[in-house]
């Protein structure tokens, strides 16, 4: 299993990309689409016409934006410059085929794609994309909204966590990790790695690396945009 980090960071950061992570199992999977990630994307050099999965943990627009562009461009791409790309199939947590089925009724064009594209929404139950099994999990984030993390297993077992570290220890939020509970997470999943991810431009400022280490003894990795990490 082949993971890239297209996107570290969240939102608008000055040096990172929104969250979107690549992986590459028998599979091309696409974890969640925020902004400027499919720009990083094209950098793998990975084609972005093999992808035929994406996972979308929650529908912020961090996490999402980038579908869009990365949609109208397949229609483009098969539609009129003979391009071929395999069925997609979009999963996401509750509220993943509403937001879909609006959203592909208003974009001008969207409903006529010349290739099947389906929606799928999951839970808390392990389902498998050929020989890859993919585990949701419903996690806290913000009220009232279903957001999932989720655990892939390709040929082994998991050993690397990529954890929310928004914040560094000294500024929790109720929303999001801090860097603290990161290294805690990561213990208590028995991963022998940890990927700190979704950076606040403020958590720059902090040695997030040795406070998430004060809970965990493992490998600590401060992630970065196009980082890849073989598995
Ligand atoms: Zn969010
Ligand atoms: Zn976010």
């Amino acid at each position: 299993m082949r993971l890239t980090i297209l996107g570290s960071g969240t939102n608008v950061h000055p040096t990172r990309a929104a969250s979107g992570y690549l992986v590459r199992t028998d599979h091309t999977i696409l974890l969640d689409f925020g902004p400027l990630t499919l720009a990083n994307l094209l950098k793998t050099g990975v084609s972005r016409h093999r992808i035929t999965h994406i996972l979308f943990s929650h529908y912020h627009a961090d996490h999402f934006s980038d579908f869009i562009t990365y949609f109208f461009d397949a229609m483009i791409f098969t539609k009129y410059q003979g391009g071929k790309r395999p069925p997609l199939t979009v999963i996401g947590p509750r509220g993943t085929k509403r937001l879909f089925r609006s959203l592909f009724a208003t974009l001008p064009g969207f409903t006529r794609a010349p290739f099947a594209v389906q929606f799928k929404e999951v839970s808390d139950r392990a389902f498998a994309i050929g020989d890859t099994t993919v585990i949701p999990r419903t996690v806290t984030h913000t009220q009232n909204l279903h957001c999932l993390g989720y655990r892939i297993e390709y040929g082994g077992d998991v050993d690397l966590a990529v954890l929310d570290c928004s914040f560094p220890a000294s500024q929790p939020s109720p929303v999001h990790l801090h860097a603290g509970q990161c290294g805690q997470v990561a213990r208590e999943a028995g991963v022998g790695q940890l990927v700190l991810s979704h950076l606040y431009p403020i958590t720059e400022r902090y040695n997030v690396r040795e406070q998430a280490g004060e809970a965990f003894g493992g490998k600590i990795v401060v992630g970065r945009d196009l980082m890849a990490i073989k598995l």
